[in-house]
């Protein structure tokens, strides 16, 4: 996983499962809001790990698991850390 600056409107990417040197991609402009960063995360790690979930139910679960666990005391201190 890699932190990279990405267009605005974008968080996170995940390469397809079958793609050569796939990688996840997380937007530097989230660094600055726990809930975003981690939401981003989420998002693209269960991208990851679960390919054919449809986007819906990859955005729900990012955006309420990111809420449960920022309620619960998370913060990413606006870390960047670039390991897989
Ligand atoms: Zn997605």
């Amino acid at each position: 996983m890699v932190y990279v600056k990405l267009p605005r409107s974008v968080d996170g990417e995940c390469d397809r499962p079958d793609q050569k040197g796939k990688q996840i991609k997380i937007s530097r402009s989230v660094l600055r809001n726990d809930q975003r960063h981690l939401e981003a995360l989420l998002h693209e790690v269960l991208h990851a790990v679960a390919w054919p979930l449809d986007e819906e139910y990859v955005a729900a679960f990012a955006r309420d698991a990111a809420r449960l666990v920022i309620k619960r005391g998370f913060r990413s201190h606006g870390k960047e850390e670039n390991n897989d």
